[in-house]
């Protein structure tokens, strides 16, 4: 018997190989302006920020609470000469040379049977819908300009990728405007299969068939099941994304197909309304017998999460390409696919860019961050993410290793800071 599950969970030769690319929040801020670099500016001209009141209601605002608590207290972020800055700053977004540099670096001799984008396009604190829209078109034109291959794209939008975020509205005209925007923007790039139009254009979900249609990747728009969706919360199911999420795999179950889910806010962390995560967590589990992984983003950390109730759901989360306020990383799966017929992100590499250093610089590099199966002895699943957890609730030094990981080994030293 349990020579018959060791065989079972052996890599059947010349299956394995493809590669995918993950990349989330990417924050692009084409209105970043490097005379404006210094504590509380999000490095931009005052007149491009929305007004104090809203500011203060968004989520990057609150990240500086974060920052703070990543070191020790009462630290401030110092202002930073433009010119000792070429590739922009901690707790603002991604400059566009920034962008350019980590896709260049990405994109660059590698290649990729797709890549998953997990949402979060825009900057935060858009003064207003148009430069919302302006810059998420700035930034999958760049994304889609940096894959010369043309891969598959799996787009995945984010809470920041609406005006204001969070106001994912399939009810009111502007709403569905907006999502009809972004659906315009998308399949501009050849990133939505005409089949997938209306899905889109409906609720922002989609899917995409990849890896000669034995993998269908299912990007969901979470948003909409957000606490902080002030539209939803009421309905049992908000624009129809769980009647049609149940379909659709289904419809992948009878095709013979394998399932990754991707979505921006990740379930798990009290993100979601209640009712929500258990209607989806309901669905996961009806059809776990195919799901092999899901991915997310929004929290702009390296983490995983499991479920109690079911404990095969693997939820990987990767870090950010903003520097708001980790280093820029991207990470690339190595895809496996059992003899049993699962296609599982067996193992992965995390590459980030320390901040500090390519500003110090003022030429671009990037650096290994770890790769999953070495820093942890394992291939990635939910019993080994399971085994981390274990260790980090008793081991002190792995746990410090492991926070200095999840942030992309950003540092707090003090080269940007004031104490
Ligand atoms: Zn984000």
């Amino acid at each position: 018997m349990t020579t018959l599950v060791v065989l079972l969970s052996t890599v059947v030769a010349g299956a394995c190989g493809a590669k995918v690319l993950h990349l989330s929040d990417i924050h692009l801020d084409t209105l970043s302006d490097a005379t404006q670099y210094g504590p509380d500016t999000f490095c931009r001209n005052p007149s491009d920020l929305p007004s104090a009141q809203r500011l203060r209601q968004t989520e990057a605002y609150w990240a500086q609470d974060f920052h703070y608590r990543t070191d020790r207290p009462y630290v401030q972020v110092a202002p930073v000469a433009p010119a000792s800055a070429p590739f922009g700053q901690y707790l603002c977004d991604t400059t566009p040379a920034l962008l350019n540099a980590v896709l260049g670096d990405a994109f660059g001799g590698a290649t990729y049977d797709f890549v998953v984008i997990t949402g979060d396009f825009v900057a935060h604190n858009q003064p207003n819908s148009s430069t919302t829209m302006y810059m998420f078109k700035s930034a999958v034109a760049t994304i889609a300009g940096a894959n010369a291959n043309g891969v598959p794209v799996v787009p995945v939008v984010g809470n920041e990728d609406f005006y204001p975020d969070y106001n994912m509205d399939c009810k009111s005209r502007e709403g569905r405007d907006h999502l009809y925007d972004l659906w315009s923007v998308l399949s501009t790039n050849g990133w939505i299969d005409s089949s997938q139009d209306q899905n889109f254009q409906t609720f922002g979900g989609l899917h995409v068939d990849v890896l000669q249609q034995n993998l269908r990747v299912v990007s969901v728009n979470s948003v909409l099941w957000s606490n902080r969706n002030d539209h939803t919360g009421f309905d049992h199911d908000p624009c129809g994304q769980f009647s049609w999420l149940d379909g659709t795999l289904g419809t992948a179950k009878s095709n013979g197909q394998r399932v990754w889910i991707a979505g921006h806010v990740p379930p798990s962390f009290n993100l979601w309304h209640s009712d929500y995560e258990a209607t989806f967590m309901t669905i996961m589990k009806k059809y776990a017998s195919i799901i092999d992984a899901t991915m997310w983003g929004h929290t702009h950390s390296n983490s995983f999460f499991l479920d109690k109730n079911l404990p095969s759901l693997l939820g990987l989360i990767t870090g950010s390409v903003t520097p708001n306020p980790v280093n820029p990383s991207y990470r690339v799966y190595n895809v496996t696919t059992r003899r049993s017929g699962e296609i599982v992100p067996s193992d992965f590499t995390q590459t980030y860019v320390d901040l500090h250093a390519v500003n110090a610089a003022g030429t671009f590099s990037t650096q290994p961050l770890f790769r999953y199966s070495t820093t942890f002895g394992a291939d990635v699943s939910s019993a080994s993410v399971k085994a981390l957890h274990s260790k980090l609730l008793t081991d002190a030094t792995f746990r410090r290793n492991y926070f200095n990981l999840e942030v992309s080994a950003y540092d707090n030293g003090a080269w940007d800071r004031i104490w």
